[in-house]
């Protein structure tokens, strides 16, 4: 996709709300969604003899830390569920960017005098 912002001021008011719906509608459900990022970490557990002492640590292991982060820290991940945070996490990525698409296209709409 070109740059939105050309593309925006060069449509009519008809095709933005056209393409405003169509959005809406790609949007779809917005259950499944996560802000945040997924990091992954290598540990040492410290026991004396253990391979991670040898320079062969443990994991590596997933932390999710949440967006906006505020006082939350990375938590650990179960591994089973780091597949399952990865798809919320980027359909969190795809409904901001449908969101922010559409809030765009108001913008426009808002620019022209014609948001209702
Ligand atoms: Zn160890």
């Amino acid at each position: 996709m070109k740059d939105h912002k050309n593309d925006l001021s060069t449509m009519s008011v008809r095709q933005l709300l056209a393409r405003r719906r169509a959005l809406a509608e790609r949007l779809g459900s917005v259950e499944e969604v996560l802000a945040g990022s997924l990091a992954e970490q290598t540990r040492r557990c410290g026991k004396a003899g253990c391979r991670c002492a040898g320079g062969e640590p443990h994991g590596p292991y997933a932390y999710f830390t949440a967006r906006p982060q505020g006082r939350s820290r990375a938590r650990y991940v179960p591994t089973g569920m780091a597949e399952v945070v990865r798809r919320y996490l980027r359909r969190g990525e795809q409904v901001e960017t449908v969101l922010a698409e559409i809030s765009a296209i108001n913008a426009e709409l808002l620019a022209r005098r014609v948001l209702d």
